[in-house]
């Protein structure tokens, strides 16, 4: 039924999904855009398809054109995440082409993209939601009397919110007024559409979110939850799985919640329920992402099953292979999301080409990647670069796993996150898996702050020593070609000459 896949995405998540499909033997077709057009999906595809207009054009939101070169080369379309994964019309568009759109229907998509839809459904599903308003909020008075009413601290949310934007977290009645103004800009901007509903702020929160998968035909299973409680700005950073925090009861019931919703829904493909997590194990339906997740490895690498495979099969119609019985869930799993971003500078975008790339590999190391030497970073585009997941017997392994693969991970030419993992990697509350959404702002950057401060001057004099060795390594490598300076860049000057063909 599906006798090729087209990929309406880039990076990462594009090679991804072309991994599957190589080892499904189904060809596969790439888009890029005229700045992409030495990525590594491109050259990995089968086929691949431009769709800019000009150099300056740097948009994937092509829903026209992509549906074309779908129907031209007979491809069903995989959206990926971000990008068309969550445009109703998208699909509906598809659907009414003959296209297979692969991932839910339209009308799911198009409720559940609309968050107080989605609070609705699932509380007629019989799922405890966060509470708040089911409606939008139309003006300042009508907040002020609803806030009151919840109670303080509560959130300013966007209905069309996704990517951790228009979101305001309120502590008084003082505040409500500027909050208001400026999530609904925030909405306007980020959506195209201001409007904002209210919830109750759950105080150190868990976000522990449900992997779904469903075919066609009524049959539904979950493959366990995901803790993805280490967020900076209200986006996950790290995750994993199993959650530390949830215990057996709690997540029992939510997983049972989950999959009874979805039957009623008649939810089919991969999809996850998020839920927020109070400490005292009660939980409440945040929202649901009808598509693939970002970190979705981590279900991989525990429950050994291929997602966008069985999304794939899903979509051609076939049933599903698993009932739930045949899910074994082995050890833990965790994921780094790796951002092109200065750590040491507010997070910093930091774009650029990436100059030596040296990967992480070993036992129980995965790496989802879209980076080599010599590709260039651009703002257009997330920041993210790469997503680093290792699995062990027990936490403990899988942390121990990740933090030996982050001390093997080199990049240079850009600033990436790989540093703050390491850090998160020894620090003493993550390793005892005491967390909740609030750490990394309230407890871990204050520590890091202490780090830097308490530093020994022979340790901040060795520090910049190094510091200054990796700038003078990073434009040696910059140059054209490299000046011998001893013996200590050898090994770069071959990886120089690295390109993707040997990836
Ligand atoms: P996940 O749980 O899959 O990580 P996220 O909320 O992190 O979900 O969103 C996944 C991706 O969706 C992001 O990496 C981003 O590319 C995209 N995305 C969703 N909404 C937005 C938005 N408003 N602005 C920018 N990117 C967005
Ligand atoms: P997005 O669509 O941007 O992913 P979500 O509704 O999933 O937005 O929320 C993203 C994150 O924001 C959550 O994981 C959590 O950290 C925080 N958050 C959202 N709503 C609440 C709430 N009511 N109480 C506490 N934290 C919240
Ligand atoms: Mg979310």
């Amino acid at each position: 039924m599906i006798k090729k896949v087209l990929v309406a995405n880039r990076g990462e998540i594009a090679m991804r999904i072309f991994r599957t499909c190589r080892v499904m033997r189904i060809p596969t077709v790439a888009i890029y855009t005229h700045v992409d057009r030495g990525a590594l999906h491109v050259r990995y595809a089968d086929a691949a398809y431009c769709i800019s207009e000009d150099e300056n054009d740097t948009s994937y939101l092509k829903p026209d054109l992509i549906l074309k070169i779908a129907r031209q080369t007979g491809a069903a379309i995989h959206p990926g995440y971000g990008f068309l994964s969550e445009n109703a019309d998208f699909a509906r568009q598809c659907e009414e082409a003959g296209v297979i759109f692969i991932g839910p229907g339209p009308d799911i998509i198009a409720r559940m993209g609309i968050k107080t839809e989605a609070r609705k459904i699932m509380e007629a599903a019989g799922v405890p939601i966060v509470p708040g308003t089911k409606e939008p909020v139309n003006s300042l008075e009508e907040a002020q009397t609803i806030a009151s009413a919840i109670g303080y601290p509560v959130m300013l949310k966007a209905l069309a919110g996704g990517g951790g934007k228009g979101m305001r977290l309120v502590h008084s009645g003082e505040e409500l007024a500027g909050a208001f103004r400026m999530s609904r800009s925030e909405a306007a901007n980020a959506f195209g559409n201001d409007a904002i509903y209210i919830e109750k702020y759950i105080e150190n929160p868990h976000h522990i979110e449900v992997q779904v998968l469903g075919d066609k035909y009524g049959n539904i299973i979950h493959l366990y939850e995901r803790e993805c409680s280490i967020q900076r700005r209200n986006q996950k950073v790290i995750e994993e799985s199993p959650s530390p925090f949830v215990k057996p009861e709690t997540r029992e019931k939510m997983l049972a919640v989950a999959v009874e919703a979805c039957k009623k829904i008649g939810y089919y493909s991969a999809g996850t329920l998020e839920f927020m997590i109070d400490k005292d194990q009660n939980f409440y339906f945040l929202e649901m992402n009808t598509r693939l997740q970002v970190e979705h490895p981590v279900t991989e690498e525990c429950t050994d099953v291929d997602i966008v495979r069985e999304m794939i099969l899903i979509a051609a119609g076939n049933r599903l292979p698993y009932k739930q019985e045949d899910i074994i869930f082995r050890g833990a799993a965790i994921e780094c999301r790796i951002y092109a971003e200065d750590p040491e500078n507010n997070f910093m975008p930091s774009p650029g080409v990436i100059k030596v790339r040296e990967a992480p590999a070993g036992r129980n190391v995965r790496l989802d990647s879209s980076a080599y030497a010599g590709f260039e970073v651009s703002l257009h585009y997330d920041p993210m670069i790469a997503k680093l997941s290792t699995w062990g017997s027990t936490r403990e392994q899988a942390i121990s796993n990740m933090n030996r693969a982050l001390l093997e991970y080199k990049i240079l030419g850009i600033k990436t996150t790989i540093p703050f993992h390491l850090r998160i990697m020894q620090n003493e509350a993550f390793l005892k898996g005491i967390y909740d959404t609030t750490f990394i702002e309230k407890v871990f950057d204050k520590e890091d702050l202490m780090r830097r401060r308490n530093c020994d001057p022979t340790i901040a004099v060795i520090a910049a020593a190094l510091k200054h060795y990796e700038e003078e390594k990073e434009a040696a490598a910059r140059a054209t070609t490299l000046p011998l300076v001893g013996e200590s860049l050898w090994k770069y000057y071959g990886k120089l000459k690295m390109t993707a063909n040997n990836y």
